[in-house]
């Protein structure tokens, strides 16, 4: 029978980890965005991932981005358009004349203008 052997009852997989696993948390970057309302955000990701371009403001929802002094609502907001802009992106002035003319001749036989 053998003797003096240290590694009796130890178990594969019982080691304990090392320290620095065990301690410090993989390593990040924090990263900063700014909404269009001032809204400050910071985020921390994985070191080595891409931060994305755009986060959605958690206080209002709106697209933010890193760079506070051109935050990306203002960049990339549409400007307001009317529902007659619309319906000038759908029909040519001619169609609509067409479609005015047709109402207007429609609404003059129901008067009896004819
Ligand atoms: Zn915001």
């Amino acid at each position: 029978m053998p003797s003096g052997n240290v590694i009796r009852g130890a178990r594969v997989g019982s080691a304990p980890m090392r320290p620095d696993e065990r301690h410090q948390p993989a390593p990040r970057q924090d990263v900063t965005y700014w909404c269009r309302n001032d809204h400050r955000t910071d985020i921390r990701i994985a070191a080595d991932a891409t931060a994305p371009p755009l986060w959605d403001c958690p206080r209002c929802g709106l697209p933010a981005g890193p760079d506070a002094q051109n935050p990306p609502g203002r960049v990339r907001a549409e400007p307001y358009k009317s529902h007659l802009a619309y319906v000038k992106e759908r029909r040519t002035a001619e169609e609509g004349e067409a479609l005015l003319a047709e109402a207007l001749a429609a609404l003059r036989r129901r008067r009896g203008e004819s």
